[in-house]
Parts: C-alpha cells; sequence; structure tokens
C-alpha cells in the first residue's frame, strides 16, 4: 500500500509548491523509494489545454496525450519519469465525471451533493495511483491557496483521508512564505500564523511548515512558527530563495525535509541519497564554461511561464555542453525585414517557438530567413517548424502566397494544412493530435546524427501538417523531411543538408528533456550555437539584455 503526503500552500499563490514538492519526491526516489507526484487543480476548465498561456503558462502534454499543468513537466524534469492523465485532476473534471454519472443514474434518486459526492471523487482519484501498486509514496500537489472558496473541497478530501488511513499513511506539508518588512528590519511570522490557522480550521493540521524567505529563519523565529503552528522544531523547514530550482532538492535534504518526512511515514527502510548525477549537472550547471546566446522567437515572452519547458530544456543541454545558455527573447510581432539583422545579428543560434493563430507569424517567417542564409543554427518546434516551412516555399520555391491554411484558409499554396483527422473536428479541448507517436528518421541526415537511431517517440499538439503533395519540390529544392511518421507518412522534421544545423521538428522535443536525460535536439543546437559563435567574426552586439537559462 502506498503512502500520501499533500502539499498545500497559504498566504500567496506562486511560492513555488511545485518545486517543493517535486524536490520533496526527488529525495525520497534518491533513497530508493518509487514515487510520483499529482496536481489537484481547483479551476472548473476540464484541463487547462484550452487556457490561453498568458493565463496560465505553457500546457504540459504528457505520453498519453494528456494536456496538464505546467508543474507537471517539473515533476517529470526532477524525477525523469513520465506523468499521465491521472497526475493532473482539476475541479472541471470532477464535475464532470460526477454530473455525468448523475446522468446515468448512477445515485439512485439521492440528491448529489459537494460533500460527500464530489469529496468522495475526489478521494477516489487521490487514490487512485497509489492503488496501482506501482508507488510506494504519492505526492498530491494542491494547487491554489489555503482559504480559497475552490479549494475548500479538495481540503476537506484531505481531512476525510486523514480520518479514513492509518496515521502513519498520510503526510501534510504547507508551504508558506515569511515575508521580511524593509522598514522594521525584521521577518514576519503573522500571515502563516493565519494560514495555518484557516487550514487547522477547514480541519486539516499540517506536520510540516516550509516557509519561503529571503533570510534566514533564526532559532528563534523557527521555536515561534513551532509554537504557534503547533508543529515539532525540527518540522518548520527553511526554503530560502535559491539561484536556480534545481538547488532545492539539495536545500531541502540539507534541513531534512526528507527524514522528517519518512518518520512521519514510519518508512524505516531507505538508503542514503544516490544524487552523483544530480549534483554533477548541478556542477556543469553552476561554472560553465563558455556562454552562448539563443534568440527565443515568440509572441508569448512577456510571460516566460508560456516556454517554461523550452527555458527548462536549454537548462539541461546548457549543462551538458558546460556552456550558459543566454536567452534573448525576441517578439515575433515586431521582426520586420528591416530590423531583422539588428534585432538578430548578436545571436548564436535562433529558436522558433511553437504557437497558434496569425499575430507575429510574419516575424517567424522573416526570422527563419535571416537564420537560412546567414547560416545561423536554427531550431522550429511545431509552429516553428510549419514557419520554416513557409519561408522555404516562400522564398526558395518561390511560391510568393505560399501559407497554412491556419492563417490563410484561401492561399493557393497550402504547404501547411489541416490533418484530414481534423476536419470533422469541431470541439476543443482534447482534440488536437496528442501525445506520443513513433517517427522514422532517415540515416545519414542531421536528425540521424543527433538521435543516434532511426527509431524514436515524441510528444505533440497540433492539428496542421505539412502538405506531402508539395514533398517532392522541397526535396529538390535542398529542404529534406528526415523524419515521418511510419504509418502516415506525416512528416516530423525538416532539415537543409547544405546548413551547418538547421532544423524544425512538428512535434515537441521540450516536453521530453530531464536533468538525467537532456533532450538530444536541444544538446545538438546549444553545440551548433557554440561552433557557430567561435566561427563568427562578427562581434557580438554588447547591448543584448536577457534571461540566463
Ligand atoms: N498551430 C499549429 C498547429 O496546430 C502549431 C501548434 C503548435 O505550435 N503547438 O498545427
Amino acid at each position: 500500500m502506498a503512502k500520501y503526503i499533500f502539499v498545500t500552500g497559504g498566504v500567496t499563490s506562486s511560492l513555488g509548491k511545485g518545486i517543493i514538492a517535486a524536490s520533496l519526491a526527488k529525495l525520497l526516489q534518491a533513497r530508493g523509494l518509487k514515487v510520483t507526484i499529482q496536481k489537484f487543480d481547483p479551476y472548473i476548465n476540464v484541463d487547462p489545454g484550452t487556457l490561453n498561456p498568458y493565463e496560465h503558462g505553457e500546457c504540459f502534454v504528457t505520453e498519453d496525450g494528456a494536456e496538464t499543468d505546467l508543474d507537471l513537466g517539473h515533476y517529470e524534469r526532477f524525477l525523469n519519469i513520465f506523468t499521465s492523465q491521472a497526475n493532473n485532476v482539476t475541479t472541471g473534471r470532477i464535475y464532470q465525471t460526477v454530473i455525468n454519472k448523475e446522468r446515468e443514474g448512477a445515485y439512485l434518486g439521492k440528491t448529489v451533493q459537494v460533500v460527500p459526492h464530489i469529496t468522495d471523487e475526489i478521494k477516489r482519484r487521490m487514490l487512485h495511483l497509489g492503488q496501482t501498486g506501482e508507488f510506494d509514496i504519492v505526492i498530491t500537489e494542491i494547487g491554489g491557496t489555503v482559504g480559497d472558496i475552490e479549494s475548500l473541497p479538495f481540503v476537506e478530501a484531505v481531512r476525510q483521508l486523514q480520518w479514513e488511513l492509518p496515521e502513519e499513511d498520510t503526510l501534510v506539508v504547507h508551504l508558506t512564505l515569511i515575508p521580511y518588512l524593509k522598514a522594521a528590519k525584521e521577518l514576519k511570522t503573522k500571515p502563516t500564523q493565519h494560514s495555518v490557522r484557516m487550514l487547522s480550521q477547514e480541519g486539516v493540521h499540517p506536520d510540516i511548515i516550509v516557509c519561503r524567505t529571503e533570510r534566514t529563519l533564526t532559532p528563534e523565529l523557527r521555536r515561534k512558527i513551532a509554537l504557534f503552528c503547533n508543529v515539532k522544531m525540527e518540522a518548520v523547514i527553511e526554503a530560502a530563495d535559491a539561484p536556480t530550482i534545481y538547488e532545492v532538492p539539495l536545500a531541502m535534504m540539507r534541513e531534512q525535509l526528507d527524514i522528517i518526512s519518512l518518520k512521519k511515514l514510519n518508512i524505516t527502510e531507505y538508503r542514503e541519497p544516490e544524487l552523483a548525477r544530480w549534483k554533477e549537472f548541478l556542477d556543469k550547471l553552476k561554472y560553465p564554461k563558455d556562454k552562448v546566446a539563443i534568440g527565443l522567437i515568440g509572441k508569448y515572452i512577456e510571460l516566460q511561464d508560456a516556454y517554461k519547458s523550452i527555458l527548462e530544456s536549454f537548462v539541461h543541454a546548457g549543462a551538458m555542453n558546460e556552456c550558459q545558455v543566454q536567452i534573448i527573447n525576441v517578439h515575433s510581432e515586431f521582426i520586420t525585414d528591416e530590423n531583422v539583422s539588428e534585432k538578430l545579428a548578436g545571436l548564436d543560434g535562433l529558436l522558433v517557438a511553437p504557437g497558434f493563430g496569425h499575430r507575429g507569424v510574419e516575424g517567424k517567417i522573416v526570422a527563419v530567413k535571416y537564420a537560412r542564409e546567414n547560416k545561423m543554427p536554427f531550431f522550429g518546434i511545431c509552429l516553428g517548424m510549419q514557419m520554416a516551412v513557409i519561408e522555404f516555399a516562400r522564398n526558395v520555391l518561390g511560391l510568393k502566397d505560399a501559407h497554412s491554411t491556419e492563417m490563410n484558409p484561401d492561399t493557393k499554396n497550402p504547404v501547411i494544412d489541416l490533418m484530414d483527422e481534423q476536419k470533422k473536428i469541431t470541439a476543443k479541448g482534447g482534440t488536437m493530435r496528442l501525445g506520443s507517436y513513433p517517427c522514422e528518421i532517415k540515416e545519414g541526415t542531421l536528425a540521424h546524427s543527433i538521435y543516434g537511431k532511426t527509431s524514436i517517440t515524441e510528444r505533440h499538439r497540433h492539428r496542421w501538417e505539412f502538405n506531402n503533395s508539395y514533398l517532392e519540390q522541397f526535396e529538390k529544392a535542398g529542404m529534406m523531411a528526415s523524419g515521418k511518421n511510419p504509418g502516415t507518412n506525416l512528416v516530423e522534421i525538416v532539415e537543409l543538408p547544405n546548413h551547418p544545423f538547421f532544423i524544425g521538428v512538428q512535434y515537441h522535443p521540450e516536453l521530453k528533456s530531464t536533468v538525467e536525460n537532456p533532450q538530444p535536439v536541444f544538446v545538438h543546437f546549444v553545440k551548433a550555437a557554440r561552433e557557430y559563435a567561435e566561427r563568427k567574426d562578427d562581434v557580438k552586439s554588447p547591448v543584448l539584455q536577457g534571461e540566463s537559462a
């Protein structure tokens, strides 16, 4: 039987519950336990697939094609495991199940209510992964902040489970904020006391309090938090701001979050943590030997969460290359023929991001042209790959009006067209070509040298595809399809053999990059950018400013 850890959050959102949950999971995994993490989100959308990235950041797609919260990306990157549809549950999905059952008559005439029907369905899903026999520990992250109306049924379900299960089978970790008041030069514990009290009023008492803080917690402060929140001193954990999220597991280990959790869960069989590969990665990340500047061409660049997995993939690939990757965000809407060289000249590589809809696509096409003509390393993902195809059609094949029917349904040259299977679909949410599909790679191509094999699988999220009636024309002119779906011939990878590094992929390689298994296209792209930086004679523009990945 599995044991259950619940992670709640107090005081404010965005404290990094996902990272704390993933860090605890990593430590328990490193000690030899089989761990998974799931996220319960309190919103009414059935899944985040229909949410605009500005609302909720990137939509993370699992192997089995579930559109999920971006925290699942952290879970996979930390734990090096696959999650699935079962790992992300929303209030919308819970209600959908209960309402469908009601319509089927499953409640036999009873009045269907939040308690017990909604809470029973929440509990069923909270326990589900633990009942598969695959895991020793299931960590459940409860989205939202304690005290929100929406998260009440989730907290009530945790309360009931704590009552129903043996004492040693559940553990509640409450993540909170200890703000520093500059004027008073003091860390303040009152908001934490209030949020723990609120949680207690809802019937759940935390076993461990993890305190996000900018300053070190003094022993007196720890004592105060312990006393007023009614936990043991050792169960007050300091989570100071870290230079990278990948430091957090080690910081949590120093605070003994894992040991205290194991003690409460009465787990006595565990080993010393095996974190050699993790630490090796961190060393490489912290002490890079080189630096490259990669342009991220997208339309959601104001919100970094929109490209979370891409940014993290660069962290993994950068460490692998012992090279710091500086990401320069370039808004695709503002790139034009006139300003493109000014905007992109100082870069060492260009990534054209995934996306939907018309906004910003012409700028993306201009950026692709620049990379193709200047032999700058280019990597296009999903929409980015489709833009590379359109650019080639327009500027090399001379099909001036070439486009995707997503942006121009009336184009005479629909080089990117809606997939047949999509033509009948009108419903949104879970209806794209989603999840893992196989791809066969041609020998001797760039893709082959990157992956080192001819059969791969990668994850997808799209409705449009390369229009195969143009393939011969493209290949004659020098853009080849180096990877295809073996069953349907859908073009998965395009590349330019006469360019040092130019690759576009219909799938989302960023969804499978982990600390221990950096994604190979990213690794080779960073390597190519490094080589390009060495080759190019022009000095890098000193005015470039950007985020460090
Ligand atoms: N909008 C494009 C399609 O649906 C690309 C999707 C994406 O970039 N994820 O095919």
